[in-house]
């Protein structure tokens, strides 16, 4: 259970599906939610019916998202990623599916990647389906709220910040300029689910791979383990490479307790 028997796994199955998550983003400065358990690691992230319904919810959530945008907006790609374009460039994957939000594999190169879990850079209107780039978005809120640009705070997953005001209520959320209705990351929440035609889309892909590789991810989350579950009812092998355990440890070929880009290292060479 080392790097070798994970490049012979490689080596020996030339369509991978690659599912990646957290722990593939972890060495770029962004958190990740989970411990080595699989367990939150802080309170839960705020699930859709919160967001869409209730006001003082949005105002919370965007003032700390203006803190944690910052560096999160900045954040770029490491060994992790690279190793991964690297196998897509080199023909050997036949999709790499994200769990992830930050764009990191496509800043790293890779093409052939379906965001499971939508884009953070992206802002949509839940009126009018509109879009508006994260980074225009981030200047509305800074040029209307002035007063809060001086705080800071330790950063949280996707882009979040540990950011705790006595009272969020002063703090102004804009709406979507065409139709006034509410703007949300282009990302799905917790008690949202992943769009059909995105999971038909992957599925399909999965049909032609002849192995999956999990590369950074505890699978605590359905949407990415009802994958694994498909591909187990394929009966085709599945490595993962992950620090600590998965919702998947029983149905693994192959299990990498270690680093994603330590793990991933022999794709660089
Ligand atoms: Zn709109």
């Amino acid at each position: 259970m080392n790097a070798s028997a994970l490049q012979e796994f490689i080596d020996r199955y030339p369509r991978l599906f690659v599912l990646t998550g957290a722990g593939c983003s972890t060495n770029s400065g962004i958190p990740d939610y989970r411990d080595s358990h699989g367990n939150w690691k802080r309170t839960q992230p705020v699930g859709y019916q919160a967001f869409m319904g209730d006001e003082p919810t949005r105002q919370r959530y965007w003032a700390r998202s203006l803190v944690g945008w910052r560096r999160f907006g900045r954040a770029q790609p490491n060994d992790a990623h690279r190793a991964l374009a690297r196998l897509e460039a080199r023909g050997r994957c036949e999709l790499l599916l994200t769990q992830n939000v930050d764009r990191l594999h496509q800043a790293a190169g890779s093409r052939q990647v379906i965001d499971l879990h939508g884009r953070l850079d992206l802002v949509r209107c839940m009126g009018c389906g509109s879009k508006i780039p994260r980074q225009e978005f981030q200047h509305e809120m800074e040029s209307l709220n002035a007063d809060w640009l001086a705080l800071d705070a330790a950063d949280a997953p996707d882009g979040d910040a540990d950011l705790e005001a006595e009272d969020f209520s002063s703090f102004v959320v804009p709406t979507c300029s065409s139709c006034g209705g509410i703007l949300k990351p282009d990302v799905v929440f917790f008690g949202e689910s992943v769009p059909r035609d995105i999971v038909a889309t992957a599925s399909s892909h999965l049909e032609q791979s002849d192995a999956m590789l999990i590369v950074g991810s505890s699978l605590m989350v359905y949407s990415g383990f009802r994958f694994v579950q498909s591909a187990a009812h394929r009966r085709i092998p599945i490595a993962a490479v992950n620090l600590g355990r998965t919702r998947a440890d029983d149905l693994l070929t192959l299990k990498v307790e270690d680093r994603c880009e330590a793990a991933l290292a022999f794709l660089l060479d």
